[in-house]
């Protein structure tokens, strides 16, 4: 987690909404989507072999671009342990220099009312982490993504993108954090389980809002229209009970070339997207196969799911934190200046704790999410009946995902199953199905012509 995706967390708003980014000129048209290739092992007949099938699936991926998607993700094994390192330095930098008790100071002279005090502390502590973590930032998302080819921002317009973060951050964390603190200060007993119900309202609010209020300030998200694609889409929905009439198309291609789809939103705003990258340069067999994961996603609730998860690690931070907080102000709260846990200049140390929690938990939080993704990843193939789509979207992945992972590195590192399982798994599903992909046979003769 980078110090400033962990600012983007802590304000519990931005977490959830996929595909932040934002700036140059949307592309045309879309033209007319590609080809499904099946290679020659893939194809219906007697000797289908799950193994040969999905070996020719991942050797249509050349040499030369596994090696580099490989360096790419296991490059960003090292900026988690770097970020987390980097964001406690910062963390302890402002404790220990005073920094934070000179900003809580500074907003008791400009106001006495405690929620503002408490906003305007966070808007410091948002400019100053963010200054100091832009080296690791600017690496992170800009010069890093265009040494992969997986950025078309140019720095200007990445720059845009951040200011746009960081003024979000500054006005909803801004009101969230506010609102922690004053349950922290009105509830001295009790604030570490109230704290968690509130953190919890403020996320939920904030996957609420996000298609609709934060991914417009980014993209221009508008409804899809081009029939070759919704046809047949709209049709999986109704098929599987989904009461969508619309599908979402996103400019994701001014900032990145990456495919992607996503179901955000909850309740009411609840929608599915797909990128215009995949719109471009995915068949239409690979679109279907997408959007029956999306739809998993949606039957299967794992929105709301993660909420109860979510839950279940705030509580556990929360209580993390009581103790923590209690424990290390005892000992440095005198040095620090910091006169209690209600008290904002406390919140280098939570960002501390914080992210030292959920740097622990990468494994578990992978593997819930990584659980969900294996579900719709299933529940897609048995909509849309495209396994071979389900083979090629995983293939576009590869591009910034290694294919085949070690099991242990894919339980610590993968949020989604690695592209070799994915793939396995769809050629699985064909072979047990495969009397849907053989030619129909010939007519047999003398049948009555009814
Ligand atoms: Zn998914």
């Amino acid at each position: 987690m980078t110090l400033r995706s962990f600012v983007v967390t802590a304000c519990m708003v931005l977490m959830l909404v996929p595909g932040l980014p934002g700036a140059p000129s949307s592309p045309g048209p879309a033209p007319a989507p590609a080809t499904l290739v099946v290679p020659k092992e893939a194809q219906p007949g007697p000797a289908f072999s799950v193994e040969a099938a999905t070996r020719a699936y991942l050797a249509q991926i050349p040499p030369a671009a596994t090696a580099r998607s490989v360096a790419y993700f296991e490059g960003s094994y090292w900026l988690i342990l770097w970020d987390f390192l980097y964001g406690a330095a910062v963390s302890l930098l402002l404790l220990n220099l005073g920094w934070s008790a000179w900003m809580r100071d500074l907003t008791a002279r400009v106001t006495r009312f405690k929620f503002l005090q408490t906003m305007l502390y966070w808007g410091q502590y948002l400019v100053i982490t963010y200054v100091l973590g832009f080296p690791l930032a600017a690496y992170e998302g800009y010069f890093r993504e265009h040494q992969y080819g997986l950025s078309t921002q140019s720095f200007g317009a990445w720059l845009g993108d951040e200011g746009k973060t960081i003024l979000l951050s500054m006005l909803l964390g801004g009101v969230a954090v506010a609102i922690l603190f004053a349950i922290v200060r009105r509830l001295q007993r009790t604030w570490w389980i109230w704290g968690a119900a509130g953190s919890l309202a403020i996320l939920v609010v904030g996957i609420l809002i996000g298609p609709v209020f934060l991914q417009p300030v980014f993209n221009s998200p508008k409804k899809l229209s081009d029939p070759r694609i919704t046809t047949p889409v709209l049709s999986l929905a109704r098929a599987n009970g989904i009461p969508v009439q619309d599908l979402w198309e996103i400019d994701a291609s001014k900032q990145t070339n990456r495919m992607s789809a996503n179901v955000s939103g909850f309740a009411n705003t609840m929608r599915i997207t797909l990128n215009d990258n995949l719109l471009r340069r995915g068949s239409p067999e690979e679109i279907q196969a997408v959007v029956g994961h999306e739809m998993g996603h949606y039957v299967l609730n794992h929105i709301p799911n993660m909420i109860m998860f979510f839950l279940i690690l705030l509580v556990g931070l929360f209580a993390l934190l009581k103790w923590a907080l209690g424990a290390a102000l005892g000992r440095w709260g005198g040095k620090w200046r910091i006169e209690g846990v209600g008290d904002p200049a406390v919140l280098p140390l939570v960002m501390l704790v914080a992210s030292l929690f959920f740097f622990a938990l990468t494994p578990v939080m992978n593997s819930f999410t990584r659980a969900q993704e294996r579900e719709a990843d299933m529940y897609g193939v048995n909509a849309s009946r495209q396994p071979d789509g389900f083979a090629q979207a995983a293939l576009h992945l590869a591009e910034y995902r290694k294919m085949e992972p070690s099991p242990l590195e894919e339980f610590i590192f993968f949020d989604h199953p690695s592209g070799r399982n994915r793939i396995h798994r769809a050629m699985q599903w064909k072979a047990e199905n495969l009397q849907l992909f053989m030619p129909a046979p010939a007519p047999a003769a003398g049948l009555p012509g009814k």
